[in-house]
């Protein structure tokens, strides 16, 4: 039985804050559930923030104790069994009982330290993976620690590397002043060191045997340097040993049929009239004319400049001209939310809701009938996919996986709008043809099914991994 283990920062419902913890929950489940000849663990940190209903499934299993850079240290290793999956938690109460995932002064010093224990954890309780999977910078060093300073280790030394980017933007940059003390890789300047700083993703990409990203279209994007923010050269070296691979989505949880939360259940065989119960309780609950003919077009996204807020930001006061209703869901740059929060007191038929709620999320997707992103650019996207199913129409940029997921209107099988450019006029005009197309019913009707039936399963993703794994294997 080979043995994958994957590295990561986050992994839903344990921790979560973003696209990572949707994979680390959905990609090892279905991994497993598929190919039972694969026995699949994951560790990430044991943050303090971890809830309740799952810090008392805790089992220890052992304590570590090691030394990284100067300082003599250690962690608990804990595990939860999930069905097929094995979920390790490494507990310091020091570097992880924090409020926030991320954001904090000592990041680096927090994530060398799990990237270390994680080698550790391996080497001192005899857990030797065939593949180690790494993800994003918080894990890179996993990797780069198994390929220099652990590399004369027989426990670990013939272990094979995966890494997956998840997005180029955040790379792990710090200054080369703390090589040694907080990476405890003096030495090996010439593996993380690129254009003057420290670059974690750097490092993993050049030392890993092979590395993944999110959609086969980012991929090609990240050869370039407006989407590879730097590392475009390093990404062009590694060609051979580089793909994509699209994200799935957890179709259990966002199924409107069973997933919950949403204020009617409905599946295919009632769709319209379901969306349509849906739409009128939303907009009731959020004090909405309540209209079952006007077209709603919902946004559901952090608000950074990266899910193209700013194009929004120039057309919408001509877009709420049209006949419809707007709702944004989304927590981010706070101009950008107080920028929301205005144009709702200026437009009767705008609702803006600045938090980030999993619960109306879900309502929001069954009510809609368009779904907008954007983006300028977007990795893999998942909200895109969730939009579909639930029935809802995605108007979005093609770009990054949006490109591999939505087909435009006039294409065949077709399941969204999408326009090319960055560009806010073009935009406008996409929303635009999809508003005027939702006036023919027979038409709007059946894309709306087209996309209600689109495929994003992890079945086929988990699949693509397989062959993945099983190629460097053979290396
Ligand atoms: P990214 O990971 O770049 O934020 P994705 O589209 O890959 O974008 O994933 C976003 C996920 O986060 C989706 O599941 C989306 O529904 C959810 N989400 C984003 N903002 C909010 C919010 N304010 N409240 C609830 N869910 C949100």
């Amino acid at each position: 039985m080979k043995k994958i283990l994957y590295v990561a920062s986050e992994a839903n419902p344990y921790a979560a804050s973003g696209g990572l913890g949707d994979v680390m929950g959905a990609l090892p489940v279905t991994l497993a559930k598929d190919n039972p000849e694969f026995e699949v663990s994951v560790i990430l940190p044991l943050y303090g923030g971890m809830k309740e209903e799952y810090r008392k499934k805790l089992v220890k299993v052992a304590d570590i104790k090691f030394r990284y850079s100067w300082r003599n240290t250690g962690a608990s290793v804990y595990k939860i069994e999930n069905g097929t999956v094995t979920y390790y938690f490494l507990e310091n109460h020091y570097y992880f009982d924090r409020k926030k995932l991320y954001g904090e002064y000592d990041d680096a010093e927090r994530f060398a330290f799990f990237s270390m224990a994680v080698v550790e954890f391996m080497i001192q309780t005899g857990y030797t993976p065939d593949i180690l999977h790494a993800n994003d910078w918080q894990s890179a060093l996993v990797v780069i620690y198994l390929k220099t300073k652990y590399f004369v280790c027989d426990a670990v030394k013939d272990i094979k590397t995966v890494y997956t980017i998840h997005n180029i933007e955040y790379q792990g940059k710090f200054d080369p002043f703390i090589l040694g003390d907080v990476f405890a890789l003096d030495g090996y300047s010439n593996v993380v060191e690129y254009n003057g700083c420290i670059n974690l993703m750097k490092g993993a990409l050049t030392v890993s045997d092979y590395v993944t990203t999110v959609s086969p279209n980012y991929a090609y994007e990240l050869h370039h340097d407006f989407f590879a923010f730097g590392l475009a050269d390093i990404v062009n070296q590694i060609g051979a040993k580089f793909a994509g691979v699209i994200n799935g989505i957890d179709y259990n949880y966002f199924s409107p049929e069973t997933g919950g939360d949403i204020y009617a259940p409905y599946s295919l065989e009632n769709l319209k009239e379901g969306k349509r119960e849906n739409k009128l309780a939303l907009q009731r609950e959020l004090g909405l004319d309540e209209c079952a003919d006007v077209p709603l077009v919902v946004m559901i996204t952090r608000l950074a400049s990266q899910k193209g807020i700013d194009l929004v930001a120039r057309i919408i006061d001509e877009l709420l001209m049209e006949n419809m209703q707007f709702v944004i869901l989304g927590t981010g740059d706070e101009d950008y939310e107080n920028m929301f929060r205005e144009l709702e007191v200026r437009h009767k038929n705008v609702r803006a809701l600045i938090k980030f709620d999993r619960v109306i999320s879900k309502k929001m997707y069954a009510a809609a009938d368009m779904f907008l992103m954007p983006s300028k650019s977007e990795p893999c996207g998942l909200a895109q996919m969730i939009s579909c199913s639930y029935g809802t129409v995605p108007v979005v940029r093609a770009v990054g996986g949006l490109y591999d997921t939505i087909r435009p209107y006039g294409e065949d099988n077709s399941n969204g709008f999408s326009f090319d450019n960055y560009n806010a006029h073009e935009l406008l005009f996409t929303v635009k043809r999809a508003l005027s197309l939702y006036n023919d019913k027979a038409e709007w009707d059946a894309l709306v099914l087209r996309a209600k039936n689109s495929d994003f399963s992890w079945t086929n993703s988990a699949s693509k991994y397989i062959s993945i794994y099983n190629k460097i294997l053979q290396w």
